[in-house]
This record gives structure tokens, sequence and C-alpha cells, in this order.
């Protein structure tokens, strides 16, 4: 459903992705590794075209990403995205976060957008904040106001960058909890974490970037047990 051939990107001098060639499959749970500055938040990033590429193609469903206006948008909708920073709309409720997509982007009545929202809250735990603002939500609950703003839009696959490594520690597991349940319904994600436990738990496949490079490809237990390169190993051990 997402594939990246011969994807170039620098900037300026820097190179930071080399070569990148990537197939997601429906339903697939892909965990990104690597250490920082190693391209992972960049590629993520060029899948929804927040940043432009150099060479190469991105194909969803088959078809290139669309340059630009409403096709573009369309596309964004259908890639949800979920960062580090939850970057809800700060002057609107937790409720309007969720229904501005389905109302603006996909056309849908108020109400039945609410209805949407409201079934979505209540699957990530949050039903009784919806009119709050989120200042007044913990990060574990923004976080989660998040994934049901892109589920809103009914994605063809979720992108997730970093999604807990801004939450206090006893925050992470409930928004993890969402993206598990999310993972075993079906849903095709690609999660760029440092949560080496989920990605034992949900993923169907482990790559790792080092430099602009993916290293290594594998399923979950190649990778932690028996990790194939030396830069592999390091990282391992410098994050136990
Ligand atoms: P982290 O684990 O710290 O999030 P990352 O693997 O996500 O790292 P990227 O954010 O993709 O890494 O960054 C890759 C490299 O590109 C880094 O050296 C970074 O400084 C650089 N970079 C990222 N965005 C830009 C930009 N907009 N302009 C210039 N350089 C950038
Ligand atoms: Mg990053």
């Amino acid at each position: 459903i997402i594939e990246l051939r011969h994807v170039e990107k620098h900037f300026g001098d820097l190179h930071v992705l080399k070569d990148i060639n990537l197939e997601v499959d429906r339903g697939e749970v892909l965990v990104v590794i690597g250490p920082s500055g190693s391209g992972k938040s960049t590629m993520c990033r060029t899948i929804n075209r927040l940043e432009t590429i150099d060479s190469g193609e991105i194909l969803i469903e088959g078809k290139p990403l669309p340059q630009e206006g409403r096709e573009l948008t369309q596309m964004r909708a259908e890639l949800g995205m979920v960062f580090q920073s939850f970057n809800l709309f700060a002057h609107m409720t937790i409720l309007e976060n969720v229904t501005l997509g389905p109302i603006q982007v996909l056309g849908m009545k108020k109400e039945e957008a609410e209805k949407v929202a409201m079934d979505l809250l209540t699957r990530v735990g949050v039903a009784e904040q919806a009119n709050k603002v989120p200042a007044q939500l913990s990060g574990g609950q923004q976080q989660r106001v998040a994934i049901a703003r892109s589920l809103a839009m009914h994605p063809k696959a979720m992108l997730f960058d970093e999604p807990t490594s801004a939450l206090d520690p006893e925050m992470i597991n409930e928004v993890l909890d969402v993206m598990v349940k999310l993972a075993r319904e079906g849903m095709t994600m690609i999660v760029v974490t440092h949560e080496m436990n989920f990605a034992r738990r949900v993923a169907d496949r482990v790559i790792f970037m080092a430099d602009g490079q993916i290293v290594e490809t594998g399923t979950p237990d190649e990778f932690f047990d028996h990790p194939k390169t030396e830069r592999a190993r390091d990282f391992l051990n410098s994050i136990k």
C-alpha cells in the first residue's frame, strides 16, 4: 500500500535519505528504529509529502504522490500522522479538534461528525474530555485525541513518529495500548519508536536506519536477538 523506490533526499550538503527502498503491505505494522539523526522522521515526512524528495518515487496504492491541491489534501487525510508533539488546535475543544477534518475535508454533517468523533474518543478512552480544550488534558490524553483525530479521516495507513517520547513514563502505556489495539484491528502502521517492548509485541517487521540508509530489515525476533550488523548491535546495546 506504501512503496518507496530509490528515494533520495538532501538538506543542503547533508545526504539524509540514501536509496531508500521500502514496501509496506496492507495490515502490516512496520517499526522504524535507529539513532538520532538517521533520517527516520524525514522518511516519514516524505511519505505524506511534508518533505519533497530529490529523486526516486513514492507510491500509495500504486499511485504516485499527488504534488499539490485537493488531491494532496485528500492523500494526507488518508495517511494519518501522529507526531511526538500533540499538534492539537489549542483554541478548540477536543470534540472540535476531531470533527474539523471530517466536516471540512470529507464534507460530513456536523451531527454525524460528532457522533463519529464521540465513538472514536470512547475507543481511545477520553470521551469524558470532549468539551475541554487541549491544555486541560494530560499529555497521554492529548496524544490519544491526536490518534482519534487521525482515525476520524478513515486513514488507509497511520504514521507515528515517536508518539510517546514526549510523555511522562506513566502515560506511555496508555498511548501504546491504543496503538496495539489499532494494530490488532488490522491498521497498516509505520511506527518510529524507541519502545522496544512495543516493537517486539506488535511489529511484523523492523527496519533499522543509520546514516540515511536502511541497514537491516527483519522480524522483531531476528532483529533484536540476532542483529546482523555491528551498527545495530551497538545501537541495541546503547539503549538497553
Ligand atoms: P531523531 O531520532 O532525533 O528524531 P531522526 O532519525 O528522526 O532523528 P531526522 O529528523 O530525519 O532524524 O533528521 C535527519 C538529519 O536531517 C539530521 O541530521 C537533521 O539535523 C537533518 N534535518 C532534518 N530536518 C531538516 C531540515 N528541515 N533542514 C535541514 N536539516 C534537517
Ligand atoms: Mg525524528
